[in-house]
């Protein structure tokens, strides 16, 4: 049976980072991913990263590409009713943040880690994980031929995103908590064959609903319009997509691009904590311990900034054997998590109308996002929170 210091389920970006991050700490680790490299590498999903995302990229060496092909944005247009105002965020917090979809970010680090001598068994899947609750994890998972295999290590991290099963022994801890938020609307989301509607992302709100115009590359266009948490796929002709996008986004200085539709799907709003995300050398991060709604771009930025955590304090466990930093990993990482919690929750209420709504609430939501939108402390506020705090760093 082979070991290695830290195991991690998942080559997302929590597991991916992580791996990445304890490397350049002088820690091996192994990465098991139940897709295909191929798979994980075309999955579609965020797109936005915020600068303590690019930093970090860039002072670790995968940031090259980033820097090269990522659209740098330093501002973001809201819209009411196709009147766009534009948060000015380089200008009112230094900050930039950068375009780049979620994929090219895995891609980036996948072949950083293949070029480091890492270890990623793709298309291998963890079944089990026995022993955080004594001194030797022993991780039991089939690998890529059908076989069942077994390898311990000092710590195992979930980075298997939102129906990890690794929260449940994590939950039954005395106080652990998993807080949760169901929302009454959902995005239809598109890709686009498409030219760029603009370079700047574009947060629409109108009595039709919701609608955000964002990009992946020049020729690939992600749209997102309102809808009902159980609306499906069938129920969203490409006429009807157009037609409410041009509602709800358009203006006279600016229409939506069209072009070939070739992915659709419901995204159901949810907000999730798990607390604490961690149970004797069993560790939560990303989306296994937290879920945001996507209106704040938070999804792959939070789960970096667990691992920014995570990764210095298994360091330093797995070196000079101590825990002091491990122990308090829940206490450093929650705080960030709740604060995103509350930006998306924010963003998304005051942006979404929801349907049945009384008039009062419909208008006070209205003045609420113009009153944001018209004082230079709402726009700073806004823009503060969405391209986020600088990551934490900590001596190993
Ligand atoms: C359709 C979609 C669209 C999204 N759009 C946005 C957006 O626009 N903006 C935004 O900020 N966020 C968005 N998100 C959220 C964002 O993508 C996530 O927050 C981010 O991927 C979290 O990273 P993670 O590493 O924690 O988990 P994941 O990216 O989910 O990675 C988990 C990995 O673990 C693997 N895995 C699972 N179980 C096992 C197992 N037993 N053994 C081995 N491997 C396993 C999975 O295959 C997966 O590759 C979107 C999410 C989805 C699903």
């Amino acid at each position: 049976m082979s070991h290695t210091p830290v195991a991690i389920i998942g080559a997302g970006p929590a597991g991916l980072t992580l791996s990445h991050l304890l490397h350049q700490h002088g820690v091996e680790s192994v990465i098991f991913e139940s897709r295909s490299r191929e798979d994980v590498e075309e999955t579609v999903r965020a797109g936005v990263l915020e600068q303590g995302t690019m930093n970090l990229m860039r002072e670790t060496g995968v940031g090259e590409r980033m820097d090269r092909e990522a659209d740098i944005d330093e501002a973001i247009d809201i819209s009411i009713d196709g009147l766009r105002t534009r948060i000015e965020l380089t200008e009112l917090t230094g900050h930039q943040m950068a375009v780049y979809p979620q994929h090219e970010y895995l891609k980036d680090f996948i072949a950083k880690r293949i070029a480091d001598g890492g270890t990623i068994y793709f298309n291998t899947s963890v079944d089990e994980v026995s022993g955080y609750d004594g001194d030797r994890v022993t991780v039991s998972y089939t690998d890529e031929k059908g076989e069942s295999q077994t390898l311990t290590s000092d710590y195992v991290v979930a980075g298997d995103g939102s129906k990890s099963p690794y929260r449940k022994p994590v939950l039954e801890l005395d106080g652990a908590v998993r807080d949760r938020h169901e929302y009454p609307y959902a995005w239809f989301g598109i890709l686009v064959n498409a030219p760029q509607t603009q370079k700047e992302l574009i947060y629409a709100t109108h009595d039709q609903g919701f609608a955000l115009i964002s990009t992946r590359t020049e020729t690939v266009q992600r749209y997102y319009l309102q809808c009902n948490p159980d609306d499906t796929v069938e129920q969203w002709s490409d006429d009807r997509i157009w037609s409410e996008l041009h509602a709800r986004v358009d203006s006279a200085d600016l229409q939506v691009s069209e072009g070939e539709i070739f992915d659709k799907a419901v995204l159901r709003f949810r907000s999730a904590v798990t607390d604490p995300m961690q149970r004797g050398r069993l560790f939560l991060a990303g989306d296994a311990a937290h879920t945001v709604p996507p209106t704040g771009a938070k999804g792959l930025n939070l789960a970096v900034a667990d691992v920014a955590v995570l990764a210095p304090a298994l360091a330093r466990a797995v070196k000079r054997n101590n825990r002091d930093l491990l122990d308090r990993y829940s206490a450093l990482a929650v705080p960030r998590i709740w604060k995103a919690q509350h930006f998306s929750y924010w963003m998304s209420s005051m942006l979404h109308s929801v349907p049945g709504d009384p008039h009062f609430q419909h208008q006070r939501r209205l003045a609420e996002l113009e009153s944001v939108l018209a004082t230079e402390a709402g726009r700073t506020y806004l823009a503060q929170q969405y391209v986020g705090k600088d990551l934490p760093t900590f001596e190993v």
